[in-house]
């Protein structure tokens, strides 16, 4: 790592979470115990390291149908209110633990109705865990605020449902409304309905958009379906040239992007796992950062990619010789991005981030 900063640094960097899936980031051993307790007899082993390395394995192998099975296995696991508490309350937890001061977690209530959960039962319970794991966190000196975005299943057709779920929950603990799944012949259009009823009711959504897929999938989920933020957005460098001369050309979509500020949810390990982009070195979020694109550092899938928010800082760090400076740029980025209303984004970015970066950089 340059310019002297180490990861102990970044660990104590305050830091701000938008794109992180409840489902990808329970802890191994949370898995094994759930299993025993609810019977649940399809884990490829119950030896705690030999699970971790196996979900990491999986979700690197390449295979699209070995990374959707590691899912199979956390959402197996999560069929019941006390299971979904439990891991809600660790999540808060581990984000704190991590640097995290602000966070956005997401989950889809149609997947954990398995076992006769009502899609309310689902919601409530993961309410209730992210309350337990704030206070948790709070008592361990290291406070946190989550809110939850509920998911809808882009291959489902439940998005109308679950969007209702959202606006009804909207002052209970949930912030926003995304839809996720395989991207290719899934468009986000296929949801208008359910986009077109959040936009009526003045209520925040982001999308899935342009990572397994390309520029048409952004282009749909903004301005057909007017999203707030897009989920990875990678791919909208299809639509930036870098000339010889290092001047970068913005197509008629990355120029909007950029001019409506439109928040980028980047997850550099996960986008190199999926194969949205080769190493971090070659990410486009080093040339989206020069260019001042509203770009945002996230997990996405902390148990799938091993990873953590300090972890992809420092990769980060490492890759393209970035320092405090840039690292409280993006936090300040994702804090203005995030969906509680603008007083409460304010009173963190200027009661919690600023003075947290000022006190390292002293
Ligand atoms: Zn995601």
């Amino acid at each position: 790592m340059t310019n002297s900063l180490t990861p102990d640094d970044l660990l104590r960097a305050p830091k701000v979470l938008l794109h992180d899936h409840l489902d990808g980031g329970v802890r191994p051993r949370t898995v094994v115990e759930l299993a025993a307790e609810h019977g649940y007899p399809s884990l490829p082993t119950t030896d705690v390291d030999a699970l971790s390395g196996w979900f990491y394995d999986a979700a690197n192998s390449g295979s699209l149908e070995r990374y959707l099975e590691t899912f199979a296995h956390t959402v197996g696991v999560m069929q019941t209110p006390e299971a979904l508490a439990r891991v809600a309350s660790e999540c808060a937890q581990d984000l704190a633990a991590d640097g995290v001061v602000y966070a956005e977690v997401r989950y889809a209530p149609e997947l954990h109705v398995a076992e006769g959960m009502e899609l309310p039962a689902v919601v409530e319970a993961v309410n209730e865990g992210f309350r337990e794991g704030q206070k948790l966190a709070e008592a361990a000196g290291t406070p946190i605020r989550v809110g939850a975005l509920l998911t809808a299943m882009r291959h489902a057709a439940r998005s109308m449902e679950i969007a209702e779920l959202a606006v009804r929950y909207r002052d209970d603990g949930v912030v926003g409304f995304d839809i996720a799944g395989a991207e290719a012949g899934f468009p986000p259009t296929r949801h208008l309905d359910a986009f077109e009823y959040l936009q009526r009711e003045n209520a925040h959504f982001t999308i899935h958009a342009g990572e397994g897929f390309g520029l048409p999938s952004i282009w749909q989920a903004i301005q057909w379906c007017g999203a707030d933020r897009l989920g990875h957005g990678v791919r909208i460098i299809d639509d930036i040239t870098v000339g010889a001369d290092g001047e970068a050309r913005l197509g008629l979509l990355a120029a909007y992007v950029r001019d409506k500020r439109i928040p980028l949810e980047m997850a550099p390990t996960s986008n190199v796992m999926t194969g949205a982009v080769r190493s971090i070195e070659e990410h486009p979020i080093g040339l989206l950062r020069r260019l001042s694109f509203r770009v945002t550092i996230n997990t996405d899938n902390r148990l799938m990619s091993g990873t953590s928010m300090t972890k992809e800082f420092v990769q980060l760090a490492d890759a393209f010789g970035w320092g405090l400076d840039d690292f409280r740029w993006f936090t300040i980025n994702a804090m203005k991005s995030a969906f509680i209303p603008f007083d409460q984004r304010l009173a963190l970015i200027d009661g919690v981030i600023k003075p947290g970066y000022a006190a390292l950089q002293a």
